[in-house]
């Protein structure tokens, strides 16, 4: 019976099969994942997972039941090997085939490898989660190779389980991906209040063994003698199945707005996929953020079911550490200067506009309270709003007051 597949039982994959539901879909839908596990949320993998006491379970995204419900065909253990795109089949690694009309490739990203380290730990999956609370044991000398989200994540939980950390970054800061200076050294300080040894701007010369303990030597001649190794060094795109078909590739599936792949009857979304985005002048940007996947995997699912809306959510994504919530709405450039407001309690929401003045980012990193000035910056991103840096930098002037009329009425129910 041919129907959609959906080839990933991640986010994106999840969220998708549910909309196509929720869209009126009643054709055969099959949900295929590499994993032993029905979909379940990453984000709680860095860190309530190595947090609680006792290992949690995933926080299931769609359980059998939920997905059979649906009628959703959920197969588990379910690794696609090929794709024959003109014949419209997917091939699997227990042998079987199976036909499609339309297909999704919702595939993720997997960590980057160190070169030539034996013994390094990654963090994508839940076994890796599970693998890693067991090793975080107290007194033990972690060393962290990234300061990116998870290698932060990873410091902070390794310190809060009663670890040595040291975290070493190449870069001149951490978190030099998408979050402005200001915000990183928010987070900076954070970590070094909390006892992380944490090393910018140099290198890795080389890393050896030696019994149980993994040597480190810095390019500036240090080195650093640990009990675990961790590499959180980026995620690469899974994009093995689609270079296979011969689909175009940009950094990820290349998808245009509508999240359609260069063959008509193959989709992508998430984590996989590098798209153009409207609201930044059509710049391709690939994102690994959980909201991303779950709206790219609504908005695919509308797609397929014959909408026209192009994919344009403002980017968000959060990160927790120790009592830290940073956040991040649009795309932050760097280095770019930014416009500062200083909230009551100490935090300071950090804005970024373009050469036009159109406000693109806004970030922070402070408590939870936050949520509701990044979601007003969110939506004036949206509006492509053009504020005055005194009125972004005015905490007397509200946020809401900056939006046309139209998004009010959202603004004031959020
Ligand atoms: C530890 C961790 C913490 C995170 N924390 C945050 C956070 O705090 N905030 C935030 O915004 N984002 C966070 N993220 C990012 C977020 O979880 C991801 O962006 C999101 O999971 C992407 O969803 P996806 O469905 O695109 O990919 P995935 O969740 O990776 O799912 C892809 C699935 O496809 C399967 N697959 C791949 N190839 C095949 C194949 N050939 N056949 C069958 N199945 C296949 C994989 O096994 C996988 O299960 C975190 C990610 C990780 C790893």
């Amino acid at each position: 019976m041919t129907g959609i597949i959906i080839i990933g039982a991640g986010k994106a994959g999840a969220s998708a099969a549910l909309a196509l539901r929720r869209g009126g879909y009643t054709g055969a839908l099959t949900l295929l994942g590499a994993e032993p596990h029905a979909p379940y949320d990453r984000p709680p993998l860095s860190k309530a997972a190595l947090l609680e006491p006792e290992p949690p379970a995933p926080a299931w995204v769609l359980t059998p039941e939920q997905a059979a419900a649906q009628n959703i065909s959920l197969r588990r253990g379910a690794e696609v090997t090929s794709i024959s795109a003109p014949a419209r089949r997917v091939h699997l690694a227990d042998g079987t085939t199976l036909p499609y009309s339309k297909l999704l490739l919702a595939t993720g990203a997997t960590p980057r490898q160190l070169p030539g380290a034996a013994g390094v730990l990654y963090l994508r999956n839940y076994e890796d989660a599970l693998a890693l609370r067991t090793r975080l044991a107290p007194q033990s000398h972690v060393a962290i190779i990234g300061g990116g989200f998870i290698g932060l994540e990873l410091a902070a939980a390794a310190r809060q389980r009663g670890a040595a950390v040291t975290l070493v970054e190449s870069a001149p800061r951490v978190l030099m991906r998408g979050v402005p200076a200001a915000v990183a050294a928010v987070i900076a300080a954070r970590h070094a209040q909390a006892g992380v040894n944490l090393l910018t701007g140099v290198g890795i010369a080389r890393i050896a063994r030696a019994g149980a303990q993994h040597h480190l030597h810095l390019a500036d001649g240090r080195l650093i003698t640990a009990d675990l190794l961790i590499a959180g060094i980026g995620a690469a795109p899974q994009t093995r199945l689609a270079a296979a078909a011969g689909l175009a590739l940009d950094n990820g599936i290349a998808v245009d707005e509508w999240l359609r792949t260069s063959d008509p009857d193959i989709y992508a979304a998430g984590d996989c996929c590098a798209f153009p985005h409207p609201l930044f002048g059509g710049r391709r940007i690939r994102l690994e953020a959980w909201r991303n996947a779950q709206d790219q995997g609504e908005a695919v699912a509308q797609t397929m079911l014959g909408g026209t809306q192009p994919f344009q959510a403002v980017p968000w994504f959060w990160s927790d550490q120790y009592d830290l919530c940073l956040q991040v709405a649009g795309l932050a450039e760097p280095d770019a200067p930014t416009i500062a407001r200083h909230l009551p309690g100490g935090t300071a929401l950090h804005f970024q506009c373009d050469a036009q003045g159109r406000l693109i980012a806004a970030a922070a990193a402070g408590g939870m309270r936050l949520g509701k000035e990044i979601r007003l910056a969110e939506m004036l991103i949206a509006q492509r709003a053009r504020p005055s840096p005194a009125a972004l930098a005015a905490p007397d002037v509200p946020l809401k007051s900056l939006l046309a009329p139209m998004a009010m009425a959202d603004a004031s129910s959020s």
